[in-house]
């Protein structure tokens, strides 16, 4: 017997957007945003040719007065699903600054009103889990790893005398597999039990602090990594003792906007074009996905090869893009919205 919480008649791809606030000294004077519904949105672009209103459609819009709890009160039914066997993908797409990080883990100084989805997420299915114990048992590990330069690493690694060596680099990138083991793509990588928001809470803080590590204060390395934070679920029908399993990647991808390849140059340069060919991979895969083609293109980056199991079939992905208002972002916005319209 299967709980049937999520009635979805949508399909299995979704396509949200999320307009950040003006940053508190900004000026709001000039926002791009020339009109906003629940479903669509108009950006005001200036040409030569004068000025015009580009409209872009959506499954949802969250506009910069939304909350945390809006935003995840609408994404709930889709975290939940996880728990009926389902394998759910959540990206946070934008530019460095629009607030992807915002949407997935929360500001800087962080309360338990400004969590984001993470931990909204992990405390949701904690709870569901526990109204459910009569019938199912749950069990739920997370593992939370970055993607760098194509190269994976485990953010939950503990480091003692080892972390001198993590900062050279040394001995730290983790191979993907195929799903074979224990239905895990990374299986090297710490796999944590979790039965509590202070566990998560815990982890996230590990997570951050390891992220950190090979940034400097003017390189912050973190717009150029994509991180992915995976809840594993098994549960067992006490009944039946049939076992289904389900597993949630939420991911803040790495900065969208585009370098000019005239003024970077060696390592800026290899990472720009890293996080181009894999951003533009995952857009070739949910586009393939979305129009139905034969062909799905998983191998060409790292970031599709982990995801392979949880984009298309049964799965459920939700791209979630997020704009800046300034007219200075506006080359970027538009380029953003245009990639949610390719994969919608
Ligand atoms: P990104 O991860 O896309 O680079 P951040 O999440 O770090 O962007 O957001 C940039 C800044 O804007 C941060 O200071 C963040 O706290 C703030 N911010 C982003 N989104 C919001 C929002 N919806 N409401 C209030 N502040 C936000
Ligand atoms: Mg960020």
């Amino acid at each position: 017997k299967l709980y049937n919480q999520v009635q979805d008649l949508k399909g299995s791809i979704r396509v949200y957007c999320r307009v950040r606030p003006f940053l508190p000294g900004q000026s709001s004077f000039s926002s791009t945003i020339g009109s906003m519904q629940d479903d669509s949105i108009g950006i005001n672009t200036a040409s030569r040719h004068g000025k015009s209103l580009k409209s872009f459609s959506f499954n949802k819009v969250f506009g910069p007065s939304a909350t945390q709890e809006e935003v995840f009160s609408d994404m709930q039914p889709l975290v939940r699903s996880v728990l009926d066997g389902y394998n759910v993908c959540i990206f946070a797409y934008g530019q460095t600054g629009s607030g992807k990080t915002f949407t997935m883990s929360g500001p800087r100084d962080i309360t338990e009103k400004s969590q984001g989805v993470n931990y909204r997420a992990l405390g949701d299915l904690f709870l569901l889990a526990e109204q459910r114990k009569d019938t199912f048992r749950y069990d739920i590990a997370v593992q939370m790893i970055e993607i760098y330069n194509e190269q994976v690493r485990d953010l939950l690694r503990v480091h003692f005398i080892c972390f001198i060596f993590v900062f050279l680099n040394v001995f730290d990138t983790l191979e993907i597999r195929n799903s074979s083991q224990k239905g895990l793509s990374v299986p090297d990588a710490s796999l944590v039990p979790v039965s509590s928001t202070y566990d998560v809470i815990d982890l996230m803080k590990l997570g951050h602090k390891n992220r950190a590590v090979g940034s400097t204060a003017l390189n912050d390395r973190s717009s150029r990594s994509h991180s992915c934070l995976t809840v594993h679920v098994q549960g067992r029908d006490l009944t039946s003792g049939a076992v289904l399993r389900g597993c949630m990647h939420l991911v803040d991808l790495a900065g969208s906007e585009r370098v000019d390849k005239s003024e970077v140059t060696g390592d800026r340069l290899k990472e720009a074009q890293h996080i181009n060919k894999s951003l533009s991979a995952l857009g070739d895969v949910i586009a393939s996905l979305a129009h139905k083609n034969p062909h799905v293109p998983y191998r060409n980056s790292k970031l599709t090869q982990l995801l392979q199991d949880s984009l298309g079939g049964q799965a459920k992905t939700l791209m979630f893009v997020h704009i800046s208002p300034e007219v200075d972002a506006v080359g970027e916005t538009i380029s953003t919205l245009k990639f949610a319209e390719r994969v919608a």
